[in-house]
């Protein structure tokens, strides 16, 4: 069986179409370059999840930037957010004098990225702003967001590009909901 094809057994229903997110996405670069012009930008990509919305985004981000990535953990391998944000991977720079565009795959309780803004701002950044591919704000704990938003998604659990469920579905191209069996075997 192709590899696509048992992947997408377990998706319940497509959200978003890989033609939506391209035209999204162009359309975030454009606003996003316009809005910065000549601002020392440094994008940042929150791993693993935003691996794939950053690399489709800066090729649509027309000024000059630099770009690192963290990693943070907060969902483990489960569905529920535990609202513990441990940074397993921090950035190699000082992000002293940066205008910072941290770059999400979702934005749910917020909790993630409220603690990441509140810690770079505190290490001297300019500003922060959030990229965020998808928003669910139904689920909302933390006062934040997003600056630049593709999607808002319903409360479910969604995968693809670039999402996972412990690890799997992150390649495929559009953004799905998982079916609630897959996770609750
Ligand atoms: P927050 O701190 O906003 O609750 O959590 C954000 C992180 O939780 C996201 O970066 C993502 O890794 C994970 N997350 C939240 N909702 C979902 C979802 O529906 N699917 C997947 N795959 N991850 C999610």
């Amino acid at each position: 069986m192709a590899i696509a094809t048992a992947m997408e057994q377990d998706i319940k229903r497509v959200l978003v179409s890989e033609e939506q997110i391209r035209e999204k996405v162009a359309e975030l670069g454009a606003k996003i370059s316009a809005d910065y012009g000549d601002k020392k930008l440094l994008v940042l990509g929150v791993l693993k999840g935003s691996f794939v919305f950053m690399a489709d985004l800066v090729r649509q981000i027309s000024v000059p930037c630099e770009m690192e990535f963290m990693a943070v953990s907060s969902y483990h391998a489960g569905v529920k957010t535990s609202g513990v944000v441990k940074i397993i991977k921090d950035i190699d720079i000082n992000p002293q004098d940066y205008h910072i565009l941290i770059v999400e795959d979702i934005l749910d309780s917020g909790l993630t990225l409220s603690y990441l803004k509140t810690m770079l701002l505190q290490r001297g950044a300019t500003d922060i702003r959030i990229a965020t591919l998808l928003d669910k704000p139904s689920r909302r704990k933390a006062n934040i967001r997003a600056d630049y938003c593709g999607f808002e998604v319903p409360d479910a659990f969604v995968v693809g590009y670039g999402l996972d469920y412990a690890e799997q579905y992150r390649s495929l191209p559009y953004v799905g909901e998982l079916k609630p069996e897959v996770y609750e075997k």
